[in-house]
């Protein structure tokens, strides 16, 4: 069977398996399960952990997005959609949070709270927040089995010391129900929060390092910190102490890209998430829309009067 035929790629057993390791990683919040990561038609780093995830759990008459940096036109999001498109006929694909069934992500969680019945796949280059403490993977899983973070939270005390602050900007390590510390891929600290309690599945899946694991719909995630020293988001705000805005949509609430204006030389601020971007134009279009509207209509009536 050849692979524009076969649905998702995967043969069916590989599909099984997969899907045996999710449930496994929902089983236990945030425990890497080991599983035998396939050979892809693509580099081992360019997101096979996510696809293989999303290969054995899209379905017919589903739809999916696929974003990078929270946008859907990067290259490895219209890469890894192009793939999916071809080999899973009946799936659709979108650009909408809202439309989406399955979203694939990589660096980036939606701006858009996740509903009840979506799954978030996330691709995961280094599985293991332990890896910065301890090269050996067997004391890191002794060490995992034990919940015995002490060396992590030294490390990030030590960042204290030097910096006055956590300087850790990506991959957060974050406290899954009460046990496991994950990795929780490479995105900015202002996505970790969205894991805490979220109503949709989220998987996680490192396709070179052959983990998957799982933080389950409405299941505590803490990221890692200290009393004195709370877990705390980027900061936004410009030196005279106002919140920065969207160039675009002029968004004040959304997690901001940093770009340098070819022209001015001057530092413009945009929404990373490309879609939200766009929601908060049509709304803000509509608003004035309707604004404009309700004063023809207001002029008429005095008019009319
Ligand atoms: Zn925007």
């Amino acid at each position: 069977m050849s692979a524009s035929n076969h649905f998702g790629f995967l043969d069916e057993y590989a599909k099984k398996e997969i899907r045996r390791t999710a449930l496994k990683a929902v089983a236990i919040p945030g425990y890497q399960v080991p599983y035998s990561s396939r050979e892809m038609p693509m580099g081992r780093g360019f997101g096979t952990g996510g696809l293989q995830l999303t290969l054995s759990l899209l379905g017919k008459g589903e739809t999916l997005k696929v974003i990078d940096q929270g946008s859907d036109d990067s290259v490895n999001a219209v890469n890894l959609r192009s793939f999916i498109e071809m080999t899973c006929s009946g799936v659709d694909t979108t650009i909408s949070t809202d439309e989406a069934d399955v979203i694939q992500s990589r660096h980036r969680i939606p701006e858009k709270d996740l509903r009840e019945d979506q799954l978030l796949v996330l691709q995961v280059p280094y599985p293991d927040p332990l890896i910065v403490v301890e090269a050996s993977e067997n004391k890191r899983k002794t060490l995992h089995g034990e919940a015995d973070y002490s060396r992590l939270l030294v490390k990030l005390y030590e960042d204290i010391v030097k910096f006055d602050e956590i300087t850790i900007s990506h991959r957060y390590p974050t406290r899954i129900n009460d046990h496991y510390v994950i990795d929780p891929s490479p995105i900015p600290r202002w996505d970790v929060p969205k894991l805490h309690q979220s109503p949709a599945l989220v998987l996680l899946g490192a396709g070179r390092e052959k983990k998957i694991y799982a933080v389950p719909p409405y299941t505590k995630a803490e990221p890692l910190a200290f009393e004195d020293v709370p877990f705390r988001v980027e900061d936004f705000t410009d030196k005279n102490g106002q919140r920065r805005h969207c160039q675009r949509c002029g968004c004040t609430t959304s997690f901001l890209d940093e770009f340098v204006d070819s022209k001015s030389g001057e530092k413009v601020y945009q929404c990373s998430d490309s879609d939200w971007c766009n929601e908060q134009m049509t709304k803000n279009v509509s608003m004035s829309e309707i604004k404009s509207i309700s004063n023809k209509v207001n002029t008429m009536e005095v008019a009319n009067g």
